[in-house]
């Protein structure tokens, strides 16, 4: 358990950036993770007064406030609407609903876990990361940078019409993923693959697939695409058993976009 000596709920970003500058100074989301560490603290810096827990959908895109917690991606008639299930695909299986009440999505893309769920989802479709004072930057972008002293303020998600799905293998229901992959395709028919839980943080998969894949199609492609994807091994799995899952629950995603057999 970490340790504070005072709360402050920040009343603007520039009062939530110029605390944070402190190295004895952290922000909290839901402190589900937080709370694992031993970190002994001055300052902890709350975000819920800010606005930034709603999900909205404007013509282009659709914001995401880094306080909207797991929960609410899981249940938002927003993001079904806009992604079906992937959303809730995603997230439902990470431990309960008493931690997905409180886990937010700003915690869980400033982690940049290896094992997340929502990192191997968000990196299929077209995000952009708001940063105070920073501004906007790619997801792929973010996940490279080292952690800084910013404000993770919202996620942007730009309305191109993909289609998603999302597949995750666990050794037992709750436990972190042995592997997590995802799959989205633009209207014009252009694949995005990712794969996390390797047990190294999510990425993009370069592959070239026909926008209507048969099965023999999408296995060899899918072949040759993870033969170029570093995986690894630790507690759960093996390097060659994750390649093995990518492939099987690659194949899946893409025939659930296709409406086909999974
Ligand atoms: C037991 C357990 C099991 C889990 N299993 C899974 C799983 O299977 N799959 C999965 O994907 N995830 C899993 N998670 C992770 C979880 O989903 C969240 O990603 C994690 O708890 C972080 O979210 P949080 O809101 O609790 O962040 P916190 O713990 O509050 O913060 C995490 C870090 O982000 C920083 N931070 C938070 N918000 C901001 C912000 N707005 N701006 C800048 N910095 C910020 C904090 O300072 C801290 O460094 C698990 C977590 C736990 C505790």
């Amino acid at each position: 358990m970490f340790n504070a000596q005072r709360c402050l709920v920040a009343q603007s970003l520039e009062e939530a950036y110029a605390a944070n500058q402190k190295r004895t100074a952290a922000v909290m989301g839901g402190m589900c993770w937080m709370k694992m560490g031993h970190r002994r603290l001055q300052t902890i810096i709350d975000l819920s007064a800010l606005g930034l827990d709603q999900i909205e959908a404007a013509a282009d895109e659709i914001t995401i406030g880094a306080m909207v917690t797991l929960r609410q991606l899981e249940t938002s008639p927003v993001l079904a609407a806009e992604f079906g299930s992937a959303f809730a695909d995603a997230v439902r299986p990470i431990v309960g609903v008493q931690l997905r009440n409180c886990a937010t999505v700003g915690g869980s893309v400033w982690g940049r876990f290896g094992f997340s769920d929502v990192l191997t989802l968000l990196l299929a479709l077209d995000v952009e990361v708001e940063l105070y004072p920073g501004g906007r930057v790619p997801l792929e972008k973010f996940v490279r940078m080292p952690p800084d002293d910013q404000i993770l303020v919202s996620l942007r998600i730009r309305r191109t019409g993909r289609a998603v799905a999302i597949q995750s293998h666990r050794n037992s229901a709750t436990d972190f993923p042995v592997l997590a992959a995802a799959a989205s395709r633009t209207p014009a028919g252009a694949w995005t693959l990712t794969v996390g839980a390797r047990p190294q943080r999510a990425m993009r998969v370069e592959i070239a697939l026909p926008a209507h894949p048969t099965r023999e199609q999408a296995d060899a492609a899918l072949a040759a695409a993870l033969a170029e994807v570093p995986f690894g091994s630790n507690m759960r799995a093996g390097a060659d058993y994750r390649r093995h899952l990518a492939g099987v629950l690659l194949r899946r995603a893409v025939l659930q976009i296709e409406g086909g057999e999974a």
